[in-house]
C-alpha cells in the first residue's frame, strides 16, 4: 500500500487526534498511489498513525478513517456502522428518523447516513467514499435491516471539490420519492428526492422538543420554519397559536402539508417570504409573540463572509427581540461552521443591547446527539443555539 508521509513538524494535530491532513503537511506520497485509494500516513519520523483516502486534488488531501493497522473494506464499514448504531441505541436516539453516521464523529470522514423510516439517505463527500458505497449499503442493509431503501444524495461543491460526479438517485430498488416519518407526537412528510439537506433538519430534533416543552399558551413564531417542524411541535403541545416564515414555495407547500398532517393548521399561518423584511414589517405592525425560534441557513460558508453574516445574524436577533412580549423566550441558533459559540454569544448581546432588553441565558444549545461532537475536531460542533428570556 503507497504511504502518505507527513512532514516533520508538521504531524502534531493528526498525532493528536484529529484525522484532517492538508497538502502542505505532507512531505510525500511514496508508492503506487492512485486517486481515492487508501494510504497508509507515516509521522515525520517514519511511525505509522493511520489509514485514509489520499486525493491530490483539494487542499485537505486526506482524512484518517482509522489509526489501526487494519484494511478499509466491507468488513471495516460494518464495524464502523455497527458502533454508530450502538452508541445511538444506548442513547435512546434510535427512532424513524436520525442520523445514523456522522461524518468524523463516527470514525467515517466523508460520510453521512440518515433514515427516514424505510429509507437510507446516503452522501459521501469525498471521492474514496463514493466508491465504498456498495459496503455502505450492505453494512446498512445488514443484520439491522435499517432500511428497506437507499438513496444518494452527494454535495455538488464535495463532489466539484473532490472531482467526483454526485449521486442524487436510488441506488439499488426505487424507493418512495416522499415518506411519511414520525417526531415525538407528530408525523412530517420528507422528500427524499427534493428536500433540503437530505430531507429534514434532524439536527434541530432534540431542541425541537425543548422548545415544545414551552410553547403551551404562547404565541409562537417560527422563523425560517422550513418544512414547519418546530411549529408543529408547539402547536401539538398546545401552543396558541404559531405564524411560520419562510422563503423557499418548495418549503412552504410541506409545511403546509405537515400542520394538516397533525390537524394543526386551524392554530397555523404560513408567511412566504424574506425573513428580514417580514420582521420589519411585523415590528411595524405591532405583533407581538411569546416564543420565538429563529433558525436561519448558514449566512456565510467562508471566513471572508464572516463580517457580513454577523450584520445578518444581529439583525435578526434584534428584530425577534423587538417582537417578544415581555417574558418572552427566544431559541437563536446559527449552523455556519465559521461562527464560534463566543461569536455567536457576543452577536446576541449586541442584538439585547440595541434591542435595550434584558435576557437571561436558560440554556445553551447545540446539535441533536445523533451528530455527536469529538471534542479533538471542533469542526464537528457547528451548531450553536441559545435559549433567551426577556426579562425587562
Ligand atoms: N427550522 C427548520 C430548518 C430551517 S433551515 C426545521 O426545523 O426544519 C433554514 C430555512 O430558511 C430553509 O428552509 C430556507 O429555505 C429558509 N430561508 C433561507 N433564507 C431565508 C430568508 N431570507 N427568509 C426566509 N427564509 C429563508
Amino acid at each position: 500500500m503507497a504511504k502518505l508521509i507527513l512532514k516533520r513538524g508538521r504531524d502534531a494535530r493528526v498525532k493528536g487526534g484529529h484525522p484532517w491532513i492538508y497538502r502542505s503537511e505532507v512531505a510525500e506520497v511514496a508508492g503506487d498511489w492512485r486517486t481515492g485509494e487508501a494510504v497508509s500516513v507515516l509521522d515525520g519520523e517514519g511511525r505509522f498513525v493511520g489509514r485514509g483516502f489520499y486525493n491530490p486534488r483539494p487542499s485537505l488531501v486526506c482524512r484518517l478513517l482509522t489509526r489501526q493497522d487494519e484494511p478499509v473494506d466491507g468488513a471495516f464499514f460494518r464495524r464502523r456502522i455497527a458502533a454508530a448504531l450502538a452508541i445511538r441505541r444506548e442513547a435512546g436516539l434510535v427512532s424513524d428518523a436520525f442520523r445514523v453516521v456522522w461524518s468524523e464523529a463516527d470514525g467515517l470522514p466523508g460520510l453521512i447516513v440518515d433514515r427516514y423510516a424505510s429509507v437510507a439517505v446516503i452522501r459521501c463527500l469525498t471521492l474514496g467514499m463514493t466508491r465504498c458505497r456498495p459496503w455502505i449499503v450492505e453494512a446498512l442493509r445488514g443484520p439491522e435491516g435499517l432500511a428497506d431503501y437507499h438513496y444518494g444524495h452527494d454535495e455538488v461543491t464535495a463532489g466539484r471539490l473532490e472531482g467526483f460526479e454526485p449521486l442524487r438517485g436510488w441506488i439499488d430498488a426505487a424507493g418512495p420519492p416522499e415518506i411519511e416519518i414520525r417526531e415525538g407526537p407528530c408525523r412530517f412528510v420528507v422528500s427524499i428526492e427534493g428536500g433540503q439537506k437530505t430531507g429534514f433538519y434532524l439536527d434541530q430534533r432534540e431542541n425541537r422538543a425543548l422548545v415544545a416543552g414551552l410553547a403551551h399558551g404562547r404565541r409562537f413564531l417560527d422563523v425560517f420554519c422550513y418544512s414547519a417542524a418546530f411549529a408543529c411541535q408547539g402547536l401539538a403541545a398546545g401552543a396558541a397559536r404559531a405564524v411560520g416564515i419562510e422563503s423557499s414555495p418548495e418549503a412552504v407547500a410541506f409545511a403546509r402539508r405537515n400542520l394538516a398532517l397533525n390537524g394543526l393548521e386551524d392554530r397555523a399561518e404560513l408567511r412566504e417570504g424574506n425573513a428580514f423584511d417580514l420582521l420589519r414589517g411585523m415590528e411595524r405592525t405591532g405583533e407581538r409573540f411569546d416564543l420565538v425560534v429563529l433558525d436561519p441557513p448558514p449566512f456565510t460558508r467562508t471566513k471572508a463572509a464572516l463580517e457580513a453574516a454577523a450584520r445578518g445574524y444581529k439583525e435578526i436577533n434584534l428584530r425577534a427581540l423587538r417582537l417578544l412580549s415581555p417574558g418572552g423566550i427566544v431559541a437563536t441558533f446559527s449552523c455556519s461552521h465559521h461562527v464560534s459559540p463566543a461569536q455567536f454569544e457576543e452577536i446576541c448581546r449586541a442584538a439585547a443591547a440595541d434591542a435595550r432588553v434584558t435576557v437571561r441565558v436558560l440554556a445553551s444549545l447545540t446539535q441533536c446527539r445523533d451528530h455527536p461532537i469529538l471534542l479533538n475536531v471542533p469542526e464537528t460542533r457547528y451548531l450553536k443555539g441559545l435559549l433567551l428570556e426577556a426579562i425587562s
